[in-house]
């Protein structure tokens, strides 16, 4: 199969837009889309700290090298990655390498918060004292809390993460199967600032999973391809599968999910819309309860733990 724009063969296709498209091409596409969704998601941002969440994965691997690449024309822009360890062994510590090696070869300052350190916890420890439980649920509460407060403490407007378009069409999916409005107001990337939340942007948002992945092996960009052990029990795996059908069924399906949602948030919001949350009494971090989740979990872990004499 032949590029669209050029006499080179093709190394994608793109049914939710019928192109194909070869190797530079391609390049080109990915820089074109995760520019314009950063301009979309980030207007006029000319001076400042923009924070990158690097899990060594893929993903935040070619958000990191494209937000450095864009904002290397800015020389008032600094760019921070930060990696959050959960403590999960058998899969951290070598996304943590890698997530070094990437931040090293584009010359920035890479900074590791350890939840072990800050909340006295670590997921595998969780995992084993709640055998019952899916590990994601607290994983991803306290990650989101570690990488604000990490974001806030490296000076950052902006935190960058690295969802591709699966990821936030199956996050849209859920939240409707869910009816959790609430959530998908919050989800990234988002729309107006909330007190004590550094805003997270995703410009990757309209970049498919496996475009991310074909983007990662022609730049050669260190990533992790493991797989962290608890992800089996996920909810999300039902909604990938879903999602994965639908867009083979129905080329567009993602893209369309992602725009229900800002139909929706546009016909919901105002500019402090009634999502806009309050403080957790304990930590302070934004919380629509008069705890935050990840105080709630935090309650439960150290009870449980402390009777169980360990982490
Ligand atoms: S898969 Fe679940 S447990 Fe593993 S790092 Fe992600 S959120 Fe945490
Ligand atoms: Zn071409
Ligand atoms: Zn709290």
């Amino acid at each position: 199969m032949r590029c669209d724009r050029c006499p080179e063969d093709a190394v994608v296709d793109q049914p939710y837009r019928g192109a194909h498209l070869c190797e530079r091409h391609f390049s080109d596409s990915v820089r074109e889309r995760f520019r314009r969704e950063l301009h979309r998601q980030l207007p006029k941002f000319s001076h400042g700290t923009v924070a990158v969440a690097v899990s060594g994965g893929k993903d935040s691997a070619v958000a990191l090298a494209l937000s450095a690449s864009y904002f290397a024309r800015r020389p008032t822009v600094r760019v921070v990655a930060l990696t959050v360890d959960e403590g999960i062994e058998g899969y951290r510590p070598a996304t943590l390498v890698r997530a070094a090696e990437l931040a090293t070869s584009l010359d920035l300052e890479h900074r590791v918060v350890r939840s072990r350190d800050r909340l006295g916890v670590t997921t595998d420890g969780m995992a084993k004292a709640f055998p019952g439980t899916v590990p994601c649920s607290f994983c991803g509460v306290w990650r989101r809390r570690l990488l604000n407060s990490a974001a806030k403490d490296a000076g950052a407007d902006v935190l960058v993460l690295g969802f591709n378009l699966d990821d936030l069409a199956q996050t849209v999916l859920m939240n409707f199967a869910r009816a959790d409005l609430a959530r998908m107001r919050r989800m990234a990337p988002h729309g107006h600032r909330q007190p004590g939340l550094v805003p997270r942007i995703a410009p990757l948002a309209t970049v498919p999973e496996r475009e991310v992945y074909l983007y990662a092996r022609l730049r050669g960009l260190p990533f992790d391809h493991g797989e962290c052990p608890h992800a089996g029990a996920a909810a999300r795996n039902v909604y990938r599968e879903v999602v994965w059908r639908l867009e083979e069924a129905f080329p567009g399906t993602r893209h369309a999910l992602l725009r229900s949602r800002e139909q929706i948030l546009d016909a919901l919001d105002g500019p402090d819309g009634e999502g806009a949350p309050g403080r957790c009494i304990e930590c302070g971090e934004p919380s629509t309860g008069p705890r935050c989740r990840s105080c709630e979990y935090l309650r439960v872990a150290r009870s449980t733990l402390i009777e169980a004499g360990g982490s």
